[in-house]
Order: C-alpha cells, then structure tokens, then sequence
C-alpha cells in the first residue's frame, strides 16, 4: 500500500506492507515507478498552475490586462483564458513513456487554444514526445 501528497511546501509518500509474504522486487520497482509518476504529474500541474498564475492571474482572479505575461502566439492578445487540462505523452528518462497532464489556455480574442507548456516541455532535454 501506498499513499502521496502533495503541496506547494512539499511532498509527503508512504509505502507500508500490509502483509508478511515477501514481495519481489519487480513488485516494489513497479510501485515506486507508479508513485513517481503520479508525484511527476501533480508536480507538472502545480508547476503550470503557479506558472498561469504568474501571467494571467488566478482562476478566479485574473490580472489586469497591463499586468499580463501571455499572450497569444495567433494575435498577441492578452485576453486569455485557462481551459480544460490535456494529457500527452511523453518519455521521462528513468520514468519511460508516461502521460502528463498539460493545461490548454484560449484566446478570447481570435479564439485559438493552446497550450504554453507544451513547447517547454519538448525543447526541454529531459523530455521527449514519446
Ligand atoms: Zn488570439
């Protein structure tokens, strides 16, 4: 059994045994992979969440437009706004393939949608489109 958290302060996992038969290590190597992958992604989202806060402001409490450090790649307009969250595929060395949640934003304005993760996480060299 295993249990994770994780905040803007820190992360918090525990692993238990909950019986007394050996487990193998290929069991244990699987768990912890599925623990990492599940820190990786919610680490990915918080990190996107702070990120979108910065440019745009919160979900709830969006930036003056004079404040706002996004804008869209289509029209330069900064009247942008969060939608829903898109998994991709990507190759994590030491994760292997795995998905990662990335936020989608839309132009109010032209009405394109992207997503501004997305090009940091491919120029990045720790990531590759699986
Ligand atoms: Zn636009």
């Amino acid at each position: 059994m295993s249990s994770l958290q994780i905040n803007k302060t820190g992360i918090q996992v525990q692993m238990t045994t909950n019986n007394k038969k050996l487990i193998s290590l290929a069991d244990m190597l699987e768990e912890l992979r599925e623990i990492a992958t599940e820190m990786l992604s919610k680490w990915v989202r918080l990190a996107q969440e702070e990120t979108l806060s910065e440019w745009i402001g919160g979900p709830w409490q969006p930036l003056p437009a004079a404040q706002r450090k996004l804008g869209c790649p289509r029209c330069g307009s900064v009247d942008v706004v969060r939608k829903c969250w898109r998994s991709r595929g990507v190759n994590v060395a030491c994760f292997g393939a795995t998905q990662l949640p990335l936020r989608q934003v839309r132009c109010k304005d032209c009405g394109r949608t992207w997503m501004p993760s997305g090009g940091a996480a491919e120029a990045s060299k720790r990531f590759s489109r699986a």
